[in-house]
């Protein structure tokens, strides 16, 4: 990875209103789907993006490829702010259509985003008639060939003339890798890219993302649910695993130290309830006191995770944790790894209080 981030992120936010009735005239619910995110995403670089549903990781990573516009912090581009680009504010030294090209997303499900009524060849011709447009037909054709072989889609010339219906599901998700490829891109976002394949397919997806990932020279961020397949391609790619937890960051590393000594206590919850990572970890009873999700609209105040933190302290109700640094680019946000903190000397959290939230402290 060079010095420089491919993309940065620094403090971002979105924050979502939720739409109110007609007669409903009270403020609209906020819903904080990334909170005060902080990240760099380098050349060749793999991050593979993990947490319960509604964690926030797949706005996460549409932010981080400009598909979402924070609400708050910025998020940049070799150096350019995305949205400056886009809104052509100030000096913008990459205009917003080369930003656009380099940061590609293929979806969860690739039949929806197939066109149904375009052949596989028609489809991979798009974007290549887009952005080279001084490109021969005869040359064209040629690398959708050569890609489609690529990939191992053989005879090419017949998976071509394809319709999306004709083809199968990992099929239709190697068509819409190949059309994030055409572009060129410096980053693909894999937005639980492989969990509608069957399982017997998946590791030859992941396998394939990481081969091409290796050939193209590409970044990728990999959002998944299951800190197995995170862990697979992470590690096979030298990247790292981001954990989140109701919007924020919680921990953040090399794969082999997120599994195998996670510092936040939701990363072993994360752990424990992955069934192939289960044998590290022999508790039957998963590592929480409460098993609940609190509402994102109205997270928990100070840590997030002390109404479920079975090492909850009364300082962990009352402070947001900073991202403590730890060995090799590991980050975590927890007080505990921090050996001067007051938690160390604050009592442990009882059940019997009511949840403190961070509306209480602005209801009043
Ligand atoms: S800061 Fe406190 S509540 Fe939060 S994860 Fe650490 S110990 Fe648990």
């Amino acid at each position: 990875m060079s010095d420089e981030p491919l993309v940065s992120l620094e403090n971002t936010e979105v924050h979502f209103e939720e739409e109110s009735g007609l007669f409903d005239f009270s403020e609209p619910d906020v819903v904080r789907a990334v909170d005060g995110v902080s990240l760099d995403i380098g050349e060749q670089d793999v991050v593979a993006l993990v947490g319960e549903s509604g964690c926030g990781k797949t706005t996460l990573g549409k932010t981080a490829i400009g598909l979402q516009r924070p609400t708050g912090g910025s998020v940049t581009y070799r150096g350019q702010d995305i949205w400056d680009a886009k809104d052509n504010n100030g000096d913008v030294d990459i205009p917003y259509d080369d930003i656009r090209r380099s940061l590609q997303i293929i979806h969860q499900d690739p039949g929806s985003s197939l066109n149904p009524n375009r052949r596989v060849l028609g489809t991979l011709e798009a974007p290549l008639k887009k952005w080279q447009p001084d490109m021969s037909s005869g040359d064209r054709r040629e690398e959708i060939v050569r890609m489609l072989e690529a990939v191992g889609m053989t005879p090419a010339t017949d998976y071509a003339g394809r319709y999306p219906h004709q083809l199968s599901g990992g099929e239709q998700q190697r068509v819409a890798l190949i059309r994030a490829l055409l572009m060129d891109p410096d980053l693909i976002l894999a937005d639980e890219a492989i969990s509608a394949l069957d399982v017997s397919l998946r590791v030859d997806m992941m396998d394939l993302m990481l081969e091409l990932q290796q050939q193209f020279n590409t970044s990728f961020v990999f959002v998944s649910h299951d800190l197995s397949n995170a862990r697979y391609l992470a590690s096979h790619a030298g990247g790292r695993i981001g954990v989140m937890y109701l919007g924020e960051l919680i921990e953040i590393g090399p794969p082999e130290q997120i599994i195998n000594d996670p510092q936040h206590p939701y990363t072993k919850v994360l752990r424990w309830a992955t069934p192939d990572l289960r044998s590290t970890d022999k508790a039957e009873e998963p590592p929480v006191r409460k098993i609940d999700i609190p509402d994102p609209k109205n997270p928990p105040s100070g840590c997030r995770f002390h109404t479920r933190c079975p090492e909850a302290r009364e300082a962990c109700k009352a402070d947001s944790p900073a991202s403590y640094d730890q060995e090799s680019g590991h980050r975590v946000r927890c007080f505990r790894a921090d050996d001067d903190h007051d938690y160390w000397s604050s009592q442990p959290v009882t059940d019997d209080e009511p949840s403190a939230h961070a509306s209480d402290a602005t209801s009043d």
